[in-house]
């Protein structure tokens, strides 16, 4: 089975029809909204990672199977807004459908658990605790002025 295949059917029950539709679905309906990459063999002339907004360049999964362009593997990820750290990154392999497909859901649950996390230590709002203008401190769950929500920094 090409990777085209697999990927179709892994998806199929979603609807998504290439990877930048998967990745869109990700982002959209995914809190922490996920950063999606796959290394891909058979375009460029060395196997290269696509991310984001660049999976709309890539054909879709049918036309990766007439074409033979395979996908090595995808990688799961998230920056925090306002933070310089970025959570660990997940690596899905191509496997059959599936598999594959619990492994990429799972991967996209544990990158949003771990951004949230990242988010509530660290976007407390000033009345969060009383911590006032002091820069990144947890968000009270209690708190009344951001409703538990925190705030951009
Ligand atoms: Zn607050």
């Amino acid at each position: 089975m090409n990777t085209g295949h697999i990927l179709k059917l892994a998806f199929e029950d979603f609807g998504f029809e290439s990877l930048y539709e998967l990745y869109r679905n990700t982002y959209k309906f995914t809190p922490c909204g996920p950063a999606v990459g796959a290394l891909v063999q058979g375009i460029d002339k060395e196997d290269r990672w696509y991310s984001c907004e660049e999976l709309r360049t890539l054909p879709s999964f049918m036309e990766m199977a007439a074409k033979g362009v395979k996908v090595l593997r995808l990688q799961v990820g998230s920056i925090v807004e306002g933070l310089d750290v970025e959570c660990d990154s997940v690596v899905v392999e191509l496997t059959d459908p599936d598999t594959f497909s619990k492994n990429y859901w799972a991967a996209v649950d544990a990158v949003n658990e771990e951004a949230c996390q990242l988010w509530d230590e660290t976007h407390g709002c000033p009345d969060c605790f009383g911590y006032g203008e002091e820069e990144m401190h947890p968000i009270d769950p209690e708190c009344e002025s951001c409703g538990g929500f925190g705030v951009v920094i």
